[in-house]
């Protein structure tokens, strides 16, 4: 079982789109995924058709309450093999209200302990900031997925993120790797994403996947239908660049 956490503390650079639709081709491919929503907006909640209004048990009882992981998930309505441990925005509260608590960086990966071999994969997907979520989501992984937007502040924050990576690696989880780099938003048609290609690929070198997404409408629509892409528009070019992201995903994981 591998344990990777989505993650750039810059906010919309597509984590919770390629969590959602990388997940889904996995659990597509056939091999068991669990996907932990660690973000108060929910946005990977709600993209996979989860009214977040009517959810009783969610990850924010796991954070704070003795609520086991396979208590609070549950399975993706549309997508077989493909559980999620929901969100709601009373995770918002939950560093203050465990904050006198030992170990509270240590939380999550204590609770993820009990599902180990019961899933091939656990995506966390993070919300934009560097906070204790986050600090939990790292210190459960074996490693971080960077999702980076072609544009024009692309490297901006990067510094601090591998920053973060670095001493969550010090302190408190030594395994933790690098999984991946993903340029997202693409537009093949500007200078300026090129740019922000071969200036990613100057930092983070062979991290970054071949594989890019594409700006594509119908990724932007697909949440709003609580569908992955690959269930709302298996055709369209944001469809195509996430199977075959999860395809190159999956042939680095037997390097
Ligand atoms: P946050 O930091 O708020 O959690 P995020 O990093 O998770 O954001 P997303 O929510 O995945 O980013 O994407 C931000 C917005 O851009 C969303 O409205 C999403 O639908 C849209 N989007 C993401 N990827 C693409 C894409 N390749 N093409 C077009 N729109 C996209
Ligand atoms: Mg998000």
């Amino acid at each position: 079982m591998k344990v990777i956490t989505v993650f750039n503390q810059k906010g919309g650079v597509g984590k919770t789109t390629t969590n959602i639709n990388l997940c889904s081709y996995l659990a597509m491919e056939g091999y068991k995924v669990l996907s932990i929503d660690i973000d108060p907006q929910g946005n990977t909640t709600s993209g996979l058709g989860f009214d977040k209004r009517k959810i009783k048990t969610s990850i924010y009882d796991v954070i704070t309450d003795d609520t086991s992981i396979e208590e609070a998930m549950v399975k993706c309505e549309f997508v077989d093999n493909f559980y999620i441990v929901p969100s709601t925005m009373s995770l918002a509260g939950a560093e203050v209200e465990i904050i006198d608590k030992v170990n509270r960086e240590k939380i999550l990966r204590e609770k993820i302990k009990d599902i180990e071999g019961k899933f091939d994969f656990v995506f966390i997907d993070c919300p934009p900031s560097l906070g204790f979520l986050t600090i939990n989501a790292l210190t459960a992984s074996n490693s971080v997925l960077i999702p980076i937007q072609c544009e024009f502040y692309a490297l901006e924050g990067v510094g601090q993120l591998v920053n973060t990576i670095q001493l969550v690696k010090k302190s408190l989880n030594p395994n933790i790797d690098i999984e991946g780099v993903v340029l997202s938003m693409f537009d093949s048609r500007t200078n300026l994403s090129n740019e922000v290609v071969s200036e990613v690929k100057k930092y983070f070198k062979n991290k970054v996947y071949s594989t890019t997404i594409p700006r594509n409408i119908r990724l932007a629509e697909s949440p709003s239908f609580g569908l992955p892409i690959m269930l709302y528009d298996n055709k369209c070019k944001g469809a195509e660049a996430y199977e075959k992201l999860a395809k190159e995903f999956l042939e680095r994981q037997e390097k």
